[in-house]
């Protein structure tokens, strides 16, 4: 049998001295420094969301979309919306589509 010991510390000052405190929401342990008196949860979740979903908000948010459709469409917070479209510079300039739409009007 294999057996793995954790040793938990503080995230802010690094002690070992902490105790359970209840839980999160979401149902994960929290815990208590007793030297410092800070309070967080032992094992965090990662990242909720992955890759190809963000790249799909990104695009729709990208296109022009409005904040309000895409927190409506994906059920993502506008405030996460904003961060992931600042983070990705735009794969083209917006003058660049506005070209290829006059230029597309113009051969008509
Ligand atoms: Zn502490």
């Amino acid at each position: 049998m294999l057996s793995t010991t954790i040793v938990h510390v503080c995230l802010c000052c690094g002690s070992q001295r902490i105790r359970k405190n209840g839980h999160a929401d979401n149902g994960a342990q929290r815990a208590k420094c007793l030297e410092c008196a800070s309070t967080f949860i032992l094992q965090p979740k990662g990242a909720c969301y992955d890759q190809k979903f963000k790249d799909q908000v990104v695009a729709a948010y990208q296109d022009r979309m409005s904040i309000r459709g895409i927190t409506c469409t994906f059920g993502v917070c506008y405030k996460t919306v904003l961060r992931w479209g600042e983070k990705r510079p735009a794969s083209r300039p917006l003058w660049t589509r506005c070209r290829a739409l006059k230029t597309a009007t113009c051969s008509n």
